[in-house]
């Protein structure tokens, strides 16, 4: 089965429904047994869609979950409140005090704040590698390393990372790797097929896919499965079954969105890259990428979140207020992966500690992220036209 029909049909079971065809919002945090046998086999139960309590998952979360397992390839799913939250209870659940933990120095920068924060109290050790290192990984290993975590490509910085390489290497020493796979979505690449052992989604941004949903997933290999499903159960991360509904509604239009994403994100880098005011376009699916090899490699397609790099001379507060504040269709705002455009400034280069990202002769770089919509992208080319319009005519 194609993977859009996949987005399609995954997780759902309309007649044990009722024939209803989304699986309903089941509220519960009760579940009663129908005797006292049933009661009791109830909390040995083991079945990914076993009813024991709310906690624990309704068929409204097993359903999401059955879905999310399936179009990533593992072997079951695990849904959190948060993007974030589905990053750092996986690497709760696989690191123990004394551990060594290898990130990205290109990870989502509330991964480094976990990092540095609660899991060095925990008595966890982060070394930051630099994405780009591939194989090399290999000379950072020390012998408590227990986990490798990649993020590719890295959500404001946009640098692929050679996934199979590293999952390699970690295989080969016996280590847990996991990846951040909230860019390219479960449809564009699956880390699984790779090596990796834990694929983790931030389901606010393209799954829910309408700005209006908080939520994460972490999906397990079969040898990652028990030790993330335990870590979980003892968190008691739990997720109202409304979210998992809306979360699971977006999914099944997850496969044309991500077409339009990916078009139209392409058709407004291109545009951007030929107007005098931009340096450099930071998109992996562009042939001149120095990322695109490996995308072209290892992904079956793009979303629709990219980087510009302004010249130098308009990377100051006045040129960017005067190109910001005037957008009619791009919105400024944290998050991504929505139907609606967004435009936000940056500076990535400000959170690495074992690479430099400098940009505009920025140590921290200067960037403005765009996240594509579902615009029509002629009147998202001319809301960036007249944004550009307005710097000019401060002189800039
Ligand atoms: C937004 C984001 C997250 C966190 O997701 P939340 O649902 O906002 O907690 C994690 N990783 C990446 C790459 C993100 O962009």
């Amino acid at each position: 089965m194609k993977d859009a029909t996949k987005t399609v049909t995954a997780g759902r079971k309309p007649h044990a429904h009722r024939g209803v065809v989304n699986t309903p919002v089941y509220r519960a945090s009760t579940i009663l047994a129908d005797s006292l046998a049933d009661y009791r086999a109830m909390g040995s139960a083991r079945a990914p869609d076993a009813l024991v309590y709310g906690r624990h998952g309704t068929p409204t979360h097993h359903s999401l979950e059955a879905a999310l397992a399936e179009l990533e390839g593992g072997a079951s799913a695990h849904l959190c409140a948060s993007g974030l939250a589905a990053i750092t209870a996986p690497l709760l659940s696989f690191l123990s005090a004394g551990d060594h933990l290898l990130m990205a120095d290109s990870c989502y920068s509330p991964t480094r704040r976990f990092c540095d924060g609660m899991l060095r109290r925990l008595g966890v050790e982060t070394t930051y590698y630099d994405p780009l290192i591939g194989g090399g990984v290999r000379s950072l290993i020390q012998q408590n390393t227990r986990v490798i975590f990649m993020e590719s490509p890295g959500s404001w910085t946009f640098e692929m990372q050679d996934v199979p390489a590293i999952a390699a290497v970690a295989n080969d020493a016996g280590i847990w790797t996991m990846i951040d796979n909230t860019w390219a979505t479960p449809l564009y690449f699956r880390p699984l097929e790779h090596g990796v052992d834990v694929s983790i989604q931030a389901a606010t941004k393209y799954i829910s896919g309408h700005a209006d949903v908080m939520l994460g997933a972490a999906v397990a290999s079969k040898a990652a499965e028990s030790k993330l499903k335990r870590g979980f159960l003892e968190l008691g991360v739990s997720v109202g079954p409304d979210d998992a509904y809306l979360a699971a509604r977006g999914l099944r239009t997850l496969a044309v969105r991500m077409e339009r994403h990916w078009a139209s994100g392409l058709r407004v880098a291109e545009w951007l890259f030929a107007q005098p005011e931009v340096v450099e376009v930071i998109h992996p699916a562009l042939p001149w990428d120095p990322g695109h090899r490996i995308w072209k490699r290892d992904f079956a397609g793009s979303s629709g979140l990219f980087a510009i790099v302004l010249r130098p001379d308009l990377s100051n507060d006045a040129a960017l207020t005067a190109m910001c504040d005037g957008f009619e269709l791009f919105g400024m705002g944290a998050s991504w992966g929505g139907f609606e455009s967004l435009i936000t400034p940056g500076s990535p280069g400000k959170s690495r500690s074992a690479t430099s990202w400098p940009r505009n002769g920025r140590p921290g770089g200067q960037v403005m992220r765009l996240s594509i919509g579902l615009e029509d992208p002629d009147d998202l080319i001319e809301d960036l036209r007249a944004g550009f319009e307005r710097m000019r005519a401060l002189g800039a």
